[in-house]
């Protein structure tokens, strides 16, 4: 089953160094733990980046983003106030408390502490952006039915849905290019995470990294197409996905 809880104050490491960014507290180093990789960081300041520091894959979301949008797990929501500030239409969700009352200090018009999953969210859109991997939401391969079938939900006709992921593949290639993946284990792009700010420890979630081809299989399988709308430099890159008409 998909998770569709929302975090508490007590467990938002990403929420507790937004905000201390935010007030201009002294930040720590947001940590993050897996048990596939070694210990990582995101840099806290990453999180408020401004249009001409998103990387171009974003820029082009943005651009294509029209009607009223959804910005999916909006965090600080550089993206929304980059689309308020073109006169756009945005409702940012998120599940972290904190983060959403940092959306609302910066001038979000409509930010709400909103899991995705929730049965009881309803809205339609034109656009749902889902940026920063967004495909990471998802979880799971297992959980593309739910997903896709929210988004049917939620979009309106026309809509479509701008995503962008990695293929973790290259993780896994050897320096001849040979390529070491357990094809009877789980997706190579299904990660476990864990994150810690200061004192804040958050629980282990689920994140799904994606490559194209399969992000287009499940898709098709749930009614939706997969357009391969930009590559980035780094095996990343934007997807679109529209309902494929009846
Ligand atoms: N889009 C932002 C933040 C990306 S981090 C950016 O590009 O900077 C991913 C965000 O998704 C986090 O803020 C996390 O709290 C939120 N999130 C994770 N699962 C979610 C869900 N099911 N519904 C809504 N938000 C979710």
């Amino acid at each position: 089953m998909i998770a569709n809880s929302l975090l508490t104050p007590d467990k938002d490491p990403m929420g507790s160094a937004i905000a201390d960014y935010f007030h201009q507290r002294k930040t720590d180093r947001l940590r993050v733990f897996s048990s596939q990789f070694d210990e990582d960081e995101i840099p806290v300041s990453q999180l408020f980046r401004t249009l001409q520091a998103m990387p171009p894959l974003e820029r082009t979301a943005l651009k294509m983003s029209s009607g009223h949008i959804l910005d999916v797990g909006a965090g600080s929501g550089c993206h929304t106030l980059a689309l308020q500030a073109r006169g756009k239409k945005v409702d940012a969700i998120d599940i972290s408390p904190l983060s959403v009352e940092v959306m609302k200090l910066r001038g979000v018009h409509n930010a709400n502490q909103i899991n995705l999953f929730d049965e009881r969210f309803c809205g339609s859109y034109d656009t749902i952006l889902m940026l920063m991997n967004g495909s990471g939401i998802i979880g799971k391969l297992e959980n593309m039915p739910q997903f896709f079938f929210k988004m049917k939900q939620l979009l309106n006709p026309g809509g479509c849905i701008l995503m962008d992921s990695s293929d973790l593949r290259y993780l896994f290639e050897d320096e001849d290019g040979s390529f070491v993946i357990d094809l009877a284990g789980d997706y190579y792009g299904e990660i476990d995470f864990r994150m810690q700010y200061k004192e804040i420890e958050g629980e282990t979630f689920d994140w799904l990294y994606i490559d194209f081809q399969t992000l287009s299989f499940h898709a098709k399988q749930n009614g939706f197409q997969a357009e391969l709308i930009q590559e980035g430099k780094h095996y990343d890159y934007l997807a679109k996905l529209t309902p494929i008409q009846q």
